[in-house]
């Protein structure tokens, strides 16, 4: 038994430290990578129904790496967070997405993504209050995601936190609705805009009944709750179809848009 257990860490330990220095690695890329400009946005648009007239975008964040290529956000987002350096890369992602989308004609909407780990440390209230004065958009026009998860099983400071955004005049999205363990009637406890249904969900419903009940439950209570519903990765017209019919108030998916430089052609 006790040579089984030393080679087990001969097996092991080698593994470890790989993953251990590959880490340290990103860490260290990501700082660079913060320094040096290598992240960009890409938008992708979200358009109003019935109307399908496009109303805004959601700030997407690019990272491209100088000997890696390009790293999509799933594969950094983490490492970002447990390091604490998604509070600069999220405050850059802030200032670009409101100075880029406050430029354009008319007055589309931006839409950012905030991390739970922005929503605990620092001061976000405070560093998006800034940048609201700095690029001088209409804070109504700002919408700021966050996580069913990141807000349901958060802690008190997320929600005191969120109210603190919300009077700043900003929006309130709920990313990622139906992931998560909360159920519809978290959902006053809240001062949130707007819903966003899990892909997942949108995926399903052309094959699953089910799929589709629940999403139309979510929109029929967010409709009497005076909540806006996103139906997000539609990617066929059945899709758009049926959430038209469901009565979801915006639609988003590569369908419609794909994220890309910011097309300001089109007057929101
Ligand atoms: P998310 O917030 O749910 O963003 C939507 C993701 O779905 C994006 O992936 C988008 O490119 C993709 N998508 C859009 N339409 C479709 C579709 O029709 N079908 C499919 N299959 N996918 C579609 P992306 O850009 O790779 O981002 C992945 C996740 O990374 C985001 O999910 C978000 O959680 C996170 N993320 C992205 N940018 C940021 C950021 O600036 N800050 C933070 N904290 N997280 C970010
Ligand atoms: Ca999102
Ligand atoms: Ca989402
Ligand atoms: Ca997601």
């Amino acid at each position: 038994a006790k040579a089984r257990g030393r080679s087990t860490v001969c097996v092991f330990a080698p593994e470890m430290e790989a993953r251990l220095r590959d880490r340290l690695q990103m860490e260290a890329d990501l700082r660079a990578a913060l320094a040096e400009g290598q992240f960009h946005l890409a938008y992708q648009p979200i358009f109003a129904l019935p109307s399908g007239e496009r109303c805004g975008f959601e700030a997407l964040l690019r990272w491209n790496h100088p000997t890696r290529g390009p790293i999509p956000p799933d594969a950094f987002i983490a490492v970002a967070e447990e390091t604490r350096l998604i509070v600069d890369i999220g405050a850059w992602v802030l200032r670009r997405a409101c100075t880029d989308v406050g430029a354009l004609p008319g007055t589309p909407r931006i839409a950012v993504n905030l991390s739970p780990v922005q929503l605990a440390v620092g001061d976000i209230a405070a560093t998006l209050a800034a940048i609201l004065g700095e690029t001088g958009i209409d804070p109504a026009r700002v919408e700021i995601e966050i996580t069913e998860t990141a807000l349901f099983t958060g802690e008190q400071r997320n929600r005191d936190t969120l109210r603190r955004l919300k009077a700043l005049g900003v929006r309130t999205v709920l990313d990622d609705f139906g992931t998560g363990f909360s159920s519809l009637s978290h959902l006053r406890l809240f001062p949130l805009d707007k819903i966003k249904i899990d892909r997942s969900f949108i995926h399903d419903m052309a094959e699953h009944a089910d799929s589709a009940a629940i999403v139309e439950a979510i929109a029929g209570l967010a409709r009497r709750l005076g909540i806006d519903t996103t139906a997000e990765g539609i990617e066929t017209e059945e899709q758009l179809a049926i959430i038209r019919r469901i009565g979801c108030t915006e639609a988003q998916g590569y369908l419609l848009g794909q994220p890309g430089p910011l097309d300001g052609d089109r007057r929101s």
